[in-house]
């Protein structure tokens, strides 16, 4: 298996920026999505970073993904909103959608807004952070219209896809707790980068195109397909159903349905978030005291074997990026070459993508 390329972050973020702004965004929106993809190979997460730049630029080209484009209100009642992602970059939409909610939250203690027909919004996690700075509780249930790549538990063949539920809990003085995940056992990135790589997945994530076990990850990125499996069993599938509903139909969204299971590189994803300002309940104080004292009562129990310690959600991504921050960020050979494929798709040369990556 050749080495990682190993890349700082600003240098990473002026590379994808160059590839974005050539497939036609404004200088804001390039930053946004390069600064957004970065981010999450700084957290860990290179299922969602730089390595999804082919993807964008494929579902550009075929016209699924729409350069420049902001949410466009469809319903506003002040603290209830629903806003149509005009099949724009996830990384603006999703960025300008909870700004408007942290905005209604803030004025009314409360909102609900309902995001639909948004491109690949990415780490989900990216928004709780948003609203957890401005000390806001923040929900998000999230569905995936694209090609079905997970089994619903006791099927088998893929019907739904990686349906990720996100929740952030703000702390005063104190990093935020964030939990986000993939309903799937895995997110579908992370079959890609074993893929990329040519490691196997751990048994018990996927079944091939029969329905079998198996831990080759191909099944989840070429034809044949198979399905990935939920986390949990039953209760990732139930999980992911109440994403698909709640993320893609009451934000007045498309589900997925065999309808889209066709070439189309497009990725696109629907997104209920629910914001509570804690201040306006009138229990924040007590709020933080108790996160405190419970968080600090999980966290001192004795280690199991095998464990450091015991973390909270948020904090495996805070160690990463200050790894990654001061050691730069692995790209697999293989990724890097999609994206130096892809930065051709749009006109932008190799050479200027390297020497910005500064490799
Ligand atoms: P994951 O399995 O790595 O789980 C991550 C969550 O678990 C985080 O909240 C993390 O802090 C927490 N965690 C991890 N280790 C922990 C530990 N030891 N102790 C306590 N908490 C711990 O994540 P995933 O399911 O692979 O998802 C990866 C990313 O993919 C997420 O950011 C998700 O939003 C994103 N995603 C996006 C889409 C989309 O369509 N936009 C779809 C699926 C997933």
């Amino acid at each position: 298996m050749a080495a990682d390329i190993i890349i700082s972050a600003p240098k990473l973020v002026a590379a994808v920026e160059a590839i974005v702004a050539r497939g036609g965004s404004n200088a804001r929106e390039a930053k946004l999505v390069a600064e957004n993809l970065v981010e999450a190979n700084l957290k860990g997460h290179d299922s969602h970073g730089v390595g999804m730049i082919p993807r964008y630029v494929e579902s550009l080209k075929e016209g699924g993904l729409q350069v420049n484009q902001a949410p466009k209100f469809e319903l506003d009642t002040g603290p209830l909103v629903r806003l149509n992602g005009q099949a724009g970059y996830g990384q603006v939409i999703g960025h300008d959608a909870m700004h408007i909610a942290i905005e209604r939250a803030q004025k009314h203690g409360l909102a609900a807004v309902g995001l639909h027909n948004a491109h690949h919004i990415g780490r989900i996690g990216a928004w709780a952070e948003m609203a957890v700075g401005a000390c806001l509780v923040s929900m998000h249930f999230v569905n995936v219209v694209s090609r079905p790549i997970v089994a619903a538990w006791g099927g088998g063949d893929a019907r739904f896809g990686t349906n990720p539920i996100c929740i952030g809990v703000p702390r005063q003085g104190q990093e935020p707790i964030v939990l986000d995940f993939a309903t799937s056992r895995i997110a579908q990135g992370k079959t890609r980068v074993a893929h990329n790589k040519g490691v196997p997945l751990a048994p018990g994530t996927i079944i091939d195109n029969e329905g079998r076990p198996t831990t080759d990850p191909r099944y989840t990125v070429i034809p044949p397909f198979g399905a990935i499996l939920t986390f949990g069993e039953h209760k990732g599938y139930g999980l992911a159903m109440i994403a698909e509903l709640l993320g893609g139909a009451l934000t007045g969204g498309a589900t997925m349905r065999k309808a889209y299971d066709g070439k189309s590189r497009g990725v696109y994803n629907g997104m209920l978030t629910i914001l509570i300002d804690p201040a306006k309940l009138g229990t924040s104080e007590h709020f933080q005291s108790e996160i405190d004292a419970f968080t600090g009562w999980v966290t001192s129990g004795p280690k199991a074997q095998g464990f450091d310690k015991v973390r909270l959600a948020g904090e495996p991504e805070r160690e990463w990026k200050a790894k990654r921050l001061k050691d730069g960020v692995p790209v697999d050979p293989t990724t890097w070459g999609e994206i130096l494929a892809a930065a051709g798709k749009v006109g932008a040369a190799s050479a200027d993508i390297t020497r910005l990556a500064g490799i």
